[in-house]
Formats: structure tokens, sequence, C-alpha cells
């Protein structure tokens, strides 16, 4: 199975003594969007990260970094998690035989994430407390009992997720016009935006994208500038109030004419049906961020016409299916029988 160490290692500076681990994760398709991008006057794209194996992107990076673990002698790795981390890091220490332990707010994390980290073994302990807790236990943790710790405080992880920007380069031929991708702890972005700007450098890229950063209203330090002590979202995975990559996103997003906005929960879900029921993309809604921003862009007048855009759909529906089930139709229940269903299609 080859994963993102053997497609880019070479870009990811291994070492002979790296351990190649792989689960298959990167090489995600990049879905040309016709129904939306029409709408919007774009040509819209969406890079389908919910198709990495533990299904999330967090897959490109944590296999640099439990691999670069493993190299470093580490026993075990430890991360706070709204989930997706979690399940990652479970999966990664599971192939690669160490303990993983997982720090997650008690109460906060969609069934689907945290059924993925128990049944792929990990230790998992819910802290009473927001995100923000659990990562400065798991920084403790890690420096008082020598823990690899897997967060995207642990370079390795945004090295490993560069990759999803090559990808999109090497499918299109070049960089799009626009990024559009949400933000959490404002890793994934400056990551992204490293990755443009190392194949613009060496000349497999002819620009460096716009990077605009959606969050979410109730969880938008990014936007207000300030952090946000008590963040609220229906969107889990981006639940931050104080993003650890602040600066260097910031940083990005600037180089880059960028820009940081905000969209509100029921943007949000009505961007996650709008995805699904029109192109057949399944994202969670955290991922639906960037297109609930795109059409509020749209309405206003502030999206160009005929641009490239390239959304990140950063994870998979079905780790979060309550967060669906609350904007579908209900279900018509029948009698087993033909003049029941008949009614039902006459109706
Ligand atoms: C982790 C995550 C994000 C946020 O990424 P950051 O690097 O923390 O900004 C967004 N969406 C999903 C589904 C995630 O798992």
């Amino acid at each position: 199975m080859r994963g993102v160490l053997h497609r880019y290692g070479t870009n990811l500076r291994l070492t002979e003594r790296t351990p190649l681990l792989s689960l298959g994760e990167g090489s995600t398709p990049l879905v040309a969007c016709r129904n939306l991008g029409g709408e919007l006057g774009i040509e819209l794209f969406a890079k389908y990260e919910g198709l990495n194996p533990t299904g999330s992107f967090k897959d490109r990076g944590m296999v640099l970094a439990v691999a670069k673990a493993l190299e470093a002698g580490s026993r075990a790795v430890v991360c706070a998690s709204t989930g997706n981390t979690s399940a990652s890091a479970a999966a990664y220490a599971a192939t690669a035989g160490i303990p993983c332990h997982v720090l997650l707010p008690a109460g906060k994390v969609a069934l689907g994430k945290l059924a993925q980290a128990l049944i792929y073994g990990a230790k998992v302990i819910a802290v009473r407390g927001n995100f923000d807790t659990a990562l400065d236990l798991a920084r403790d943790a890690s420096r008082r009992l020598g823990l690899a710790i897997v967060n995207s405080v642990n370079p390795y992880r945004l090295r490993g997720q560069r990759s999803a920007a090559w990808e999109i380069c090497d499918d299109l031929g070049d960089a799009p016009d626009w990024l559009a991708i949400p933000v959490g702890n404002a890793g994934n972005i400056t990551a992204y935006w490293a990755g443009f700007v190392q194949y613009a450098r060496s000349g497999k890229a002819s620009r460096i994208p716009r990077m605009m950063g959606f969050q979410a209203e109730g969880a938008s330090p990014m936007v207000r500038g300030e952090d946000v002590p008590q963040p609220e979202t229906v969107a889990t995975a981006i639940r931050i109030g104080r993003p650890v990559n602040a600066r260097k996103a910031r940083w990005a997003v600037r180089r880059s004419g960028g820009a940081f906005a905000a969209v509100s929960d029921p943007e949000i879900l009505e961007a996650q049906r709008i995805l699904a029921s029109r192109e057949g993309l399944f994202a969670e809604p955290a991922s639906a961020a960037p297109l609930a921003g795109l059409l509020a862009l749209a309405r206003r007048n502030e999206l160009p016409r005929g641009i490239r855009v390239v959304m990140v759909l950063t994870g998979n529906g079905l780790k979060d299916p309550d967060a669906a089930l609350g904007k579908t139709p209900a279900i018509t229940e029948i009698d087993g029988n033909w003049s029941s269903l008949e009614e039902v299609f006459r109706s």
C-alpha cells in the first residue's frame, strides 16, 4: 500500500531510518463540482479528504509524525483532539505497534470519531473542559512523561499535510486561484500555504493561491483577532478558541492576499446539505464551512467570476451522523404491500 511517505518522501526529508508507515493515506480525489461551480460562476473543485484511511486529512501528517516518533525511539504517543486527530493518532499508533493516549473534551466529540479512537485501541481520557484545556494537559504529559505529542504543534504533522497542496498542483497542472479551507487550530491552512510555496519555488507551480480561511462564528479567533474563551459551534472539529498556529496562519493568509471570514452554524449545516444533495459529497460540518463562505461571498457579489477555486473537504460526513440527521426530511414508513407503496408515489 503506497501512501504519503512513498509518494512524496523526497519532499519530506525522510532518512534511511524513517520507517515507511502507510495505511494508504493521501492521493485523494479532486472532484469537479460542476453544479455548484456553474451556479457560483466559478470553476469549483473539492479536495475530498474524507476518503483518507481514518476519514480526515489528519492522516497525511500523522503518518509522518508517528514514523518520526518511531525513528526517535518514542515508546508512546499522546494528543489532545476534537476527534479526528485522536482517530488518526490511534490508527497510526496501532500500525506502528505503540500505545496511544488521547485527551478529548468531555461530551463534545462526534460519536463516529470516539468509536474510531476506541476500536483502534487508544487509551481515551475525557477532560472536563474544552479542547484548549485538553491540549495544555497533553503538552504536560509529553514534557513530564516523555511521550511524543502528535498534535499540530508537532512540526512533522504540518510537513506531511503539505502533500495535499502538492497533489492539487499535480492534478491541475498548477495551483488554483483560491484555496478555501476550514480553520480550527490553523495548522492545515499553514501547511497548504507552505506546500504551495515549496512547489512555486521548485517551478512546479506558477503562483500561490489566495488562502481563504473559514471559521464558525462562535469559534472565530482568527477573524476577531483575539482568543475566544468559550468556543461554541456544531462544527466540533473547528471548535477551538486559541489556535496553536495562529501567528503562522496569519502570516500565510496575509502573504497570499487571502482572508479569514466567519460563517454561522445554520449556514454551515445548509452548506453541508447543499454539498451532499447537489454534488454527492458528504462531508462533516466543519468541512462545509468553506462552501458556506463561498455562498455568502457570492450573495454579496464579492466572489470574482471565472476563478478556479479548490475547497478542502477536511473530514467525512459519516463521522457525525447526528449533525446531518437534524436537517434531513422525515422518513415515510409504510406497510409491506404494493398499495401502500403506490400511495407514496402518488402523493
Ligand atoms: C482538524 C480539522 C480541521 C481544522 O484543521 P486545523 O489544522 O486545526 O485548522 C478542520 N476540519 C476537520 C474535519 C478537522 O478534522
